[in-house]
């Protein structure tokens, strides 16, 4: 059985990953420092609770075992936030995931899967965005991203390192069985957002900014089941763990929904009324963001099962009803 470190994997996406690698017969080896996962949100394998930062017990904890590949969830996921705080990012998502891949160097460990994002190409020059568009990043978190794409190719040229990108364009939904699902504390992402609001966990909802150059004027983007995201990954270990060469890929579902789509949408699923409030702006947000994933399908024969957002948001609000 081969044992796969996976770390963040507290958090949504993943603890998410760490039940379909269960599921899928590996082993799992959960890395988590809990400052925003739960520990109770890790459904099975070995857990370690300890930061990335920790240069030593990230030492100690290769000593210990024996890991295939290694799965990198950890990080700080608010975009506005890294335009307010760059440093926190910078450490959190650049020096602290250099930690890992130097750990993992001198212990001869060498597949790795990558959170990226979407956040990596900025402001698109053309959508759908495949994996030759420009990366421009005009955030800070963004940059952190594409920052640790540019070590792992000089990683894979320097040490043979084989990693593989998936740039996330918007996660969402929820676990099937509904067991796990989007918990972030505090919640900034707005599929969660606008079904607390259906259940009077918020007085309204904010759209940030509507004079985007998009047809309703309000943001676009491309929302992904967590589902399909987790699919995409195993299929992404499974290419290393079978000597596969490092790769980028986008990960969506190709088609744009503006934030009042997405708000209309949860309105009729959840027969609720959400309040709506018209905002500023959020700083760092580009006005459409729609992924090209053929890429994906075709290389690694991903094929995503719950690409309507109507089923995204149906299997968020299941699990949202009940916590
Ligand atoms: N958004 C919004 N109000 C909110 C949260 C988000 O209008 O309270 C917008 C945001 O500006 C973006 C879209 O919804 O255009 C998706 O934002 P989210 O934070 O969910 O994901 P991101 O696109 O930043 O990864």
């Amino acid at each position: 059985m081969q044992t796969i470190l996976v770390a963040g994997g507290a958090g949504y996406i993943g603890s998410h990953m760490v039940k379909i690698l269960l599921a899928n017969g590996y082993q799992v080896v959960t890395l988590d420092n809990l400052s925003a996962g739960y520990r109770d949100a890790v459904l099975g394998g070995d857990f370690v609770q300890r930061d990335l930062a920790d240069k030593a017990g990230l030492d100690a904890l290769f000593q210990r075992y024996d890991f295939a590949a290694v799965m990198h969830f950890a990080s700080s996921i608010q975009v506005g936030e890294s335009v307010i705080n760059p440093a926190l990012y910078y450490r959190n998502n650049v020096s602290n995931t250099l930690n890992l891949l130097e750990t993992m160097q001198q212990h001869g460990v060498k597949r790795f899967i990558f959170s990226s994002s979407a956040a990596t190409f900025g402001e698109p020059q053309y959508v759908p965005l495949d994996e030759n568009h420009p990366q421009q990043p005009i955030n800070p978190y963004g940059w952190t991203k594409w920052m640790v794409e540019q070590i792992l190719r000089d990683f894979d040229f320097a040490h043979q390192f084989k990693a593989v990108c998936l740039r996330y364009f918007n996660a969402a939904g929820a676990d099937l069985e509904g067991q796990l699902g989007e918990r972030h504390n505090p919640e900034t992402h707005l599929i969660p957002l606008v079904l607390q609001a259906a259940l009077g966990q918020r007085s309204h909802i904010t759209v940030f900014g509507q004079d985007y150059p998009t047809p309703d004027g309000t943001c676009v983007r491309d929302y992904i089941h967590i589902v399909d995201l987790c699919q995409a990954h195993l299929l992404a270990l499974q290419h290393l763990l079978n000597g596969g060469d490092s790769r980028a890929y986008n990960l969506g579902n190709g088609t744009g929904f503006s934030v009042k789509q997405v708000i209309d949408m949860a309105q009729q699923i959840t027969g609720m009324n959400i309040p709506v409030v018209y905002g500023q702006r959020r700083e760092g947000d580009p006005a459409r963001l729609v992924a090209d994933a053929t890429w994906a399908k075709q290389q690694l024969g991903w094929q995503p099962r719950y690409a309507d957002l109507a089923t995204i948001i149906q299997h968020a609000w299941q699990w949202h009803r009940k916590h």
